[in-house]
């Protein structure tokens, strides 16, 4: 029987860059460790009094909330953890997701908002296939819970909002912007994007350096309750075809995707923040938040969406 490395103990877990067998003891210690580490070393938390979790119903982020909470309790009693989620409204799919948040909430003991699209903003993801953005569906589906979690983030009175981004994530997306050599979706690549406007809430990824399988084994260490299927809207696999072609990367060349990260976020990063300029930010005219353009990319899809809904109704 394979054993654990630390504790010579019956072990459960393979940790793949680092060729380490662990038990779920010594895993969970070595998991929470690290997140620890990437929170302190970036001073993730540093000021923070409320922090809102994205969760969506995946592994990730239940790991996330499981760990953020228990290191608010035991390392920081005075910050607040809640949980947001937003009811994608995809028929089959987001009351799965809802119901698995719900548990894992209620295992954790955490507060949980859930916002749900239709009822509250009208509309539901499915709906975006009528618009001409349906062919990007899953961008449009991004754009809407990117700025929906901020918003309400910050009606919330949270002055950080946490997504579960992993290690594997990030470097597929790192991947394929230097491919494309988009410098300035490359500068926004970090582990905490601070913000000093009031409406934009600053985002911190705290498992940026662990990887899916990692977050996996930390779910299912603490028996969260884990969604068994995908988004039936995902449309293409480009990007699985590349985290799976990353994963072959790393079978050759051991520590590939920490490499890749911690070079673009130790050498390279700091070098972009000095050349790239920030964007300016204008006041969206129509619902008031910050925006590039007059009326922020949220507010162009709602008037799309709005366009087509006209057009189909006598
Ligand atoms: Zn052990
Ligand atoms: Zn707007």
């Amino acid at each position: 029987m394979p054993i654990c490395k630390l504790c010579g103990g019956p072990a459960a877990y393979f940790i793949e860059h680092s060729k380490m067998m662990l038990c779920r003891e010594c895993f969970i210690k070595y998991y929470e460790r690290k997140v620890y580490n990437t929170v302190m070393k970036h001073g993730m938390l540093r000021g923070a009094g409320r922090v809102a979790i994205a969760v969506s119903g995946g592994k990730d982020s239940t790991a996330l909330l499981t760990a953020m909470s228990k290191l608010a309790r035991e390392k920081f009693p005075g910050i607040e953890v809640m949980a947001i989620h937003i009811n994608l409204g995809i028929e089959g799919y987001s009351e799965k997701c809802q119901e698995i948040v719900e548990r894992v909430c209620e295992n954790l003991g955490v507060e949980l908002v859930i916002h749900d699209l239709f009822s509250a903003e009208g509309y539901r993801i499915p709906d975006l296939r009528s618009t001409p953005l349906r062919r990007r569906i899953c961008g449009a589906c991004g754009t809407v819970k990117r700025y929906l979690m901020n918003r309400l983030a910050y009606e919330l009175g949270a002055d950080r909002l946490a997504t579960g981004h992993n290690l594997d994530d990030v470097v597929e997306l790192l991947f394929e912007l230097y491919l494309r050599g988009s410098v300035e979706d490359l500068v926004r690549v970090k582990p905490i994007s601070r913000s000093d406007n009031p409406k934009l809430v600053t985002k911190i990824k705290p498992l940026i350096e662990l990887t899916e399988r990692e977050n996996l084994y930390y779910a299912l260490a603490h028996e969260m309750p884990i969604l068994d299927s995908s988004c039936p809207l995902v449309e293409g696999s480009r990007m699985l075809r590349r985290k799976r072609l990353i994963d072959l990367i790393e079978r050759e060349i051991t520590g590939f995707k920490h490499m890749l990260y911690k070079s673009h976020v130790k050498r390279i990063l700091p070098r972009l923040e000095k050349s790239v300029a920030e964007p300016n930010l204008v006041e969206c005219e129509r619902c008031g938040m910050p925006s590039l353009a007059s009326r922020c990319s949220y507010c162009k899809l709602i008037s799309m969406l709005a366009a087509r809904s006209a057009e189909s109704s006598p």
